[in-house]
């Protein structure tokens, strides 16, 4: 390990307290108990060592097998879609490195209630996130599958909350079909490589409203709902 390399912990500290000030500041995050998370969850816990020095630099960073861990204020805004508040039940489609899903506990987590469920596709990446769950403290409140979050996770159905952190090219069936009513799914849609949108759905009584929140840029969801993988070749 590279000493110099390394911040310690209070250095990690003042870091998170600087971006979080820039980001109160443009009104990228709003509400108190998402700056309370994002201040009480250690993002360098979930990159590879090399990264850790890099990890409050607002931009996704390689977490591996071709994945990023997104961006801090694409993170926040998605959390501020969701209007999450403790005790709900959360399905979170895309662990990647499990920080999105870390944060999410810690707004949920109550000591009867509340739980995130949080689906991969890639082992080494589950696996990964398991670790980075673990070793933060958060494995109380959530459960990692590694299978295609593009089908949802019936077994567990409704959840009030529904993040789905890799593009779709349209919203999966299943996850409608999984939400609660009341309850409120974010997802990106839209092209492999090129414009997507930030959808927010909104499921009330009985009724299916969306918002368009603009453009975003993420990874593919590759699944049978999302986007379909045939002999190394991505499309839909
Ligand atoms: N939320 C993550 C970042 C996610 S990047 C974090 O906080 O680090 C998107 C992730 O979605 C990648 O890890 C990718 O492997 C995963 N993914 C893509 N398609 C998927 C599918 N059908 N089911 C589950 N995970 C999928």
């Amino acid at each position: 390990m590279d000493g110099c390399l390394n911040l310690n912990k209070t250095e990690f500290e003042k870091q998170r307290l600087i971006v979080l000030d820039r980001l109160t500041r443009i009104r990228v995050v709003k509400s108190k108990n998402i700056k309370k998370a994002f201040l009480n969850v250690p993002r360098e816990e979930f990159l590879p060592e090399k990264l850790r020095i890099r990890a409050y630099e607002d931009t996704p960073l390689p977490i591996g097998w071709g994945q990023t861990i997104s961006a801090i204020h694409m993170v926040l805004i998605m959390l501020e879609e969701l209007k999450l508040s403790k005790g709900l039940t959360v399905l979170e489609i895309g662990t990647g490195s499990g920080y999105h899903a870390a944060l999410c506990a810690e707004v949920i987590k109550s000591d009867s209630k509340g739980c995130v469920y949080t689906i991969e596709r890639i082992k080494k990446l589950a696996v990964f996130a398991l670790r980075n769950i673990v070793k933060t403290g958060y494995r109380k409140w959530v459960r990692v599958f590694h299978r295609d979050g593009s089908k949802g996770l019936p077994e567990k159905a409704p959840f009030d909350r529904i993040l789905v952190t890799a593009a779709s090219p349209s919203i999966p069936k299943p996850l409608i079909e999984q939400l609660n009513d009341p309850g409120v799914m974010v997802i990106p849609v839209g092209g492999l490589h090129l414009w997507q949108e930030l959808i927010v759905v909104e499921k009330i009584n009985g009724e299916i409203k969306q918002v368009n929140r603009g453009g975003v840029a993420f990874v593919p969801l590759i699944g049978e709902y999302g986007f379909k993988y045939n002999n190394g070749i991505i499309d839909n």
